[in-house]
């Protein structure tokens, strides 16, 4: 079953509105590859005028968190029905920033996921492990339990919604990238999980990216792995050229 490859820039907590508009302008006049799905991920603030200025672009437009809840008392929080109609398509769910900084546990990010399908947005749901879990040889029960949480009872048929990000955590920002068969072991593990957790035919169509210290030179290695669907791109998608660079490798 083919996957189609997706290239996503998470700006994180980076850009002005207007650089954000700036930068999506330049991805979007630079574009030269229709066969994969290019995402960018501002944030909140920029996210409405991103999308409105990509309108007539087939680059895509997501959001960074989802509060669970749909509206109410819930200060500075940002729910489903806000980010669809601000035009997002795809949320990210569980970034191990929000794990290691803001408390997300496993029933939030379940929580969460669910707002996205109910809101009609695409979760991508994102697990790793951190080097001392990897060094002490806990790197596939991590995996196990964020995406045992992460996708608790959800079945099978919405599965064609969620996307898996694997980020082991000690590649993320720090310029150490996973080798290709570190990232192959993870996304071969994964997708075995999902075949056993839901079917073949769910594991096989599921995409699932990598992202850690994604960049230009290391990204065509990265996505010629077969289990390898695509990269989310943090310091690297802050400038078109890399961004660009990065899509062209794919
Ligand atoms: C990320 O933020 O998801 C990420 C992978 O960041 P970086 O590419 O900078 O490691």
């Amino acid at each position: 079953m083919s996957r189609k490859l997706m290239i996503a820039g998470n700006w994180k907590l980076h850009l002005t509105v207007e650089e954000a508009v700036s930068l999506a302008g330049e991805i979007a006049s630079g574009l030269m590859r229709e066969d994969l799905d290019i995402l960018v991920i501002p944030g909140f603030l920029a996210l409405e005028p991103v999308a409105l200025s990509l309108s007539s672009s087939p680059v895509l437009v997501g959001g960074q968190n989802i509060f669970w809840e749909d509206q109410g008392a819930y200060t500075a929080e940002v729910s489903g029905p806000q980010l669809k109609a601000a035009g997002a398509r795809y949320v990210l769910i569980g970034h191990s920033e929000r794990r290691q900084y803001f408390n997300e546990t496993e029933k939030t990010c379940r929580l969460r996921l669910e707002a996205a399908l109910k809101a009609g947005l695409r979760p991508i749901l994102c697990v790793g492990e951190t080097l001392a879990e990897r060094e002490s040889g806990q790197a596939e029960g991590v995996l196990e339990s964020q995406l045992s949480g992460g996708l608790a009872g959800l079945e099978a048929g919405q599965m064609d919604q969620v996307t898996i990000a694997y980020e082991p955590v000690w590649a993320i920002g720090t310029g150490l990238t996973a080798s290709e068969e570190q990232a192959a072991q993870a996304h071969a593990y994964i997708r075995g999980w999902i075949g056993a957790r839901f079917d073949k035919d769910v594991a096989n169509s599921t995409r699932i990216l990598y992202g850690g210290s994604v960049n230009p030179a290391n990204a065509a290695g990265l996505l010629n792995q077969p289990e390898v669907d695509g990269a989310l791109v943090g310091g690297a998608s802050l400038s078109a050229e890399s961004f660009l660079g990065i899509i062209q490798a794919a």
